[in-house]
């Protein structure tokens, strides 16, 4: 058995970029989380040792992939282990922001909760409703089947192809990013960011959107921009939004999304129960052990 030294970060905020760069100096495999920007900056002060690295995310935009591609360093991430715990949260916010479970459990503290009265507290019901899913992949599937016990009418996906299988599952139909705009009364987010992704939630495709719309966004905080989130929460062209991750993270206590009834926000709890966090670090960790020993990972990106 070979042993192996590690230079460990040992605190529970993100290690300071000018820490990771010093001790990644000379590494042989590098753990690192979604807060870590792994870029051409790190993989150079590396240097060419540099075999595997290896995120304990499922998400991999904080990591310059094709920099690794060209240096041939493979890249591990923690696919399916993070499903069930992701979607089961997504189906959580999503109830808290349409059935205003935040906005009703304050009522209860601060005296608010007078005699029962027909439309107090009243939102949206998923029963008969069409679901829009951006981005069908293992979390966006997840979501489908639970929301299918919810007795939804439709569930319209948008990918970048067409997902048939598992559209048949889900009995869900492929449409165009403009369709699923205009129809989705509940519209969720679960793709990945990219570069055709960041922003694809902006004041011109809120404006697509049905006034009475709720979106839930359990991806990456790009995805939407912001300032227009705020604008079209604030002008009622969306009814309400419910985010597990925002830009930046943590989000500022003076955001004005904060002071919004409308916008529910989490602190990028998606995948925190204790199994799945296990797993995750447990994944990454053999990812990074095979990388070193110069076998296949257990879970490997691959980008064409
Ligand atoms: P996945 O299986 O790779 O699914 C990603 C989906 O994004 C795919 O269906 C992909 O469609 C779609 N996509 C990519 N580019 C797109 C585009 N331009 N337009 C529309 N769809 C596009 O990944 P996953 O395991 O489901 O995870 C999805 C994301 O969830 C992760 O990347 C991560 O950012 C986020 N996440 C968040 C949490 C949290 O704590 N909130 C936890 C876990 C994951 P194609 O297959 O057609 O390319």
């Amino acid at each position: 058995m070979r042993r192996c030294s590690i230079r460990q970060w040992d605190s529970d905020s993100p290690v300071p970029r000018d820490e990771l760069l010093k001790n990644v100096a000379g590494a042989d495999g590098l753990f690192c989380l979604l807060t870590d920007k792994i870029d051409k900056a790190v993989l150079d002060q590396a240097g060419s040792g540099l075999k595997v690295v290896s995120t304990m995310s499922v998400g991999y935009n904080h990591i310059d992939i094709k920099e690794c591609q060209k240096r041939n360093i493979p890249v591990g991430f923690t696919p399916d282990v993070l499903t069930d715990a992701t979607a089961e949260l997504t189906i959580a916010l999503l109830l808290m922001t349409s059935r205003r479970l935040l906005e009703a459990a304050e009522q209860v503290k601060s005296g608010g909760w007078g005699s029962w009265v027909p439309l107090w507290m009243c939102g949206p019901g998923l029963s008969g409703s069409t679901i829009g899913i951006l981005g069908l992949g293992r979390i966006g599937a997840a979501i489908g089947e639970r929301l299918l016990s919810f007795r939804v009418s439709k569930i319209l996906y948008s990918s970048r192809s067409p997902k048939e299988e598992t559209a048949a599952k889900l009995g869900a139909e492929f449409v165009s990013f403009d369709k699923l705009l205009k129809e989705s009364d509940f519209l969720i987010v679960s793709c990945a960011l990219t570069n055709e992704t960041r922003h694809i939630f902006n004041a011109q495709t809120f404006k697509m959107m049905k006034k009475s719309a709720i979106l839930i966004n359990t991806s990456r905080g790009d995805v939407i921009k912001q300032d227009d989130l705020y604008s079209a929460l604030v002008h009622g062209e969306i009814a309400a939004a419910g985010l597990d991750v925002t830009t930046p993270e943590p989000l500022p206590t003076d955001d004005p999304l904060l002071t919004l009834s409308n916008c529910v926000v989490l602190p990028h709890v998606g995948s925190a129960t204790v199994e799945t966090r296990t797993s995750m670090a447990v994944l990454a960790a053999n990812n990074l052990l095979a990388g070193l020993n110069n076998q296949p990972l257990v879970a490997q990106v691959e980008v064409s």
